[in-house]
């Protein structure tokens, strides 16, 4: 059996070591007879798969005590709602910072709910960038600031916090959690679907400071309160079980990887592999992010002769490398390279893109 690279955005490659530990636990976890999947979720042995991801995240990312780790579904899109009907509190509502797609939606979906300002938003024309913040417009009254910290879509990523005083800064990571070192305490709440960067796609994980939670707006869906989760250990009902058991894997698997720090080197050295092939082809390939905002877990590109585009795509499928077709709405190429893309996965496209570039420039 070949194993392809998977370049795709998301739900995206798992590492083949967790793949390979699940299906030899798949019949049968550590002599209990029953797969994951069957297990009771109250029961004691999921409870010590639970228990035991959310203490490896915690180590992982060193999460305060005074923060909830909570285990949810619906995805980021769930969050876009969550996060002002349980944030909004009667202030002057949220601050949005918009960089791209994601951050758009969010932005929309809240507004539904309450009041929402466009504190800074990058601009149309020229090189897609994170504006800066001394551009950005803060109301000191607002509820919130709301950022996507890596745009799947435009490619652009965060590689600094704002400072948004005693205001909590509530972030997007769906596409670049755990690929780089966080100082969580700089946030009031982190959201991520797993489908990136974690495990399977139906888990959401949720990092909130502990005094954001309990204000759920009257009248909202129990299962729509991060009270709920707070309190019930995120068994206000069925909880995803297996996909928390493959993200739980996955943790264990970047503690043997050397950690944040350890897979954050490997994701600059990937990121510098693709950037560098686009770079040095002299125009072949086009990157429309400014260089200090490149996304390293997304590399949008195109090709400047979109007359190559399907024999670019053919010629990587031949060589194994699969999903590097853009987005829908943008076209081009994304290449994504989120922690489980090995180092030689990114050399491997990168040769080939040097190599195409030199036959067909
Ligand atoms: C994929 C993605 C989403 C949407 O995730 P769903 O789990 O499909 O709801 C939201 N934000 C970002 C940054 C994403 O990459």
């Amino acid at each position: 059996m070949e194993r392809v690279l998977n370049f795709g955005a998301g739900p995206a490659m798992l590492p083949p070591e967790v793949l390979v530990q699940a299906a030899a636990e798949m019949l049968d976890w550590h002599g209990s007879g029953l797969s994951v999947m069957e297990m009771a979720h109250r029961g004691e042995e999921f409870g010590t798969i639970l228990a035991a991801a959310e203490r490896d995240l915690r180590s992982l990312l060193g999460i305060p005590e005074h923060y909830h780790v909570l285990f949810l579904q619906g995805g980021a899109t769930l969050q876009f709602a969550m996060v002002p009907l349980n944030l909004l509190r009667g202030g002057s509502g949220a601050d949005c910072v918009l960089t791209g797609e994601w951050s758009r939606k969010a932005a929309q979906e809240a507004e539904k709910f309450g009041v929402v300002r466009v504190a800074a938003s990058q601009a149309h024309e020229g090189l897609r960038r994170i504006p800066a913040q001394a551009q950005w417009r803060l109301d000191g009254g607002a509820d919130y600031v709301h950022l996507c910290a890596n745009e799947t879509i435009a490619g652009v990523e965060f590689n600094w916090v704002p400072d948004t005083g005693a205001v909590p800064l509530v972030a997007d990571m769906s596409s670049n959690f755990l690929s780089r070192s966080v100082d969580v305490a700089r946030y009031g709440l982190i959201y991520a679907g797993a489908q990136k960067n974690v495990g399977p796609a139906g888990l959401t994980i949720v990092i909130v400071r502990e005094d954001l939670v309990g204000h759920v707006r009257a009248g909202t869906a129990t299962l729509l309160d991060y009270a709920a989760y707070a309190r019930e250990r995120s068994m206000v009902n069925t909880p995803p079980t297996f996909a928390i058991y493959i993200a739980g894997l996955v943790f264990q698997w970047l503690q043997r990887s050397g950690g944040v720090p350890g897979i954050e080197a490997r994701n600059i050295e990937k990121a510098a592999l693709a950037y560098g092939a686009i770079d040095a082809s002299q125009g072949f390939y086009r990157s429309a992010v400014a260089p200090a905002d490149r996304s390293r877990m997304n590399v949008p590109f195109t090709l400047a002769n979109p007359a190559l585009d399907a024999a670019f795509l053919a010629g990587a499928r031949e060589r194994g490398m699969v999903q590097l077709a853009g987005h829908r709405s943008v076209g081009g190429m994304r290449a994504s390279l989120y922690n489980a893309m090995p180092v030689s996965g990114a050399r491997r496209l990168s040769d080939y893109m040097r190599a195409f570039a030199a036959r067909h420039g």
